[in-house]
């Protein structure tokens, strides 16, 4: 990804303004949206170990072996073509600290549509905001179906 190219989380800014900054550790994602984005643009981009990094302690995926999930992230970020992001709900933080983001990734594989809308948990870890767990299905086929879609009713 060249440094100038737009960020491929959507956002109408240069990559290395956007997510980029976060991918180098030059800053910490500000917020759970921030932190969901600057995670799509990682797969987009193939930065596994900024994937890692933002996964909370308590995610499932870090019950296995670091080496398998690696491997696994890899594979999904080199096959998949990243297409398009779209945030379709979020709310702030919960007294426990715990924030929800919903959203559209627009996903290929190989000519197939993988797209998928999610329900994802992010808490801060103190350090910063990290992926907690997420809740996903294959996304509506008509775009329209996508403007009625709300955390609340998503569950
Ligand atoms: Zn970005």
């Amino acid at each position: 990804m060249k440094p100038s190219s737009p960020c491929p989380c959507g956002k109408a800014k240069p990559y290395a303004e956007c997510c980029g900054v976060f991918h180098k550790g030059l800053a910490e994602a500000p917020d759970a949206e921030s932190l969901m984005r600057s995670r799509y643009s990682a797969f987009a981009v193939g930065d596994i170990d900024y994937l890692v990094r933002t996964l909370h302690a308590d995610h499932d995926d870090l019950t296995m072996p670091e080496a398998d999930l690696r491997e696994s992230l890899r594979r999904s970020a080199r096959s998949h073509k990243y297409m398009e992001l779209t945030i379709l709900d979020r709310e702030a933080p919960d007294a426990q600290g715990i924030s929800h983001v919903l959203f559209m990734a627009k996903v290929f594989e190989n000519g197939r549509n993988l797209s998928f809308v999610e329900l994802s948990t992010f808490a801060h870890d103190g350090v910063g905001w990290r992926y907690l767990s997420g809740t996903s299905r294959p996304a509506p086929p008509k775009p329209s179906d996508l403007q009625t879609m709300r955390i609340a009713s998503f569950a």
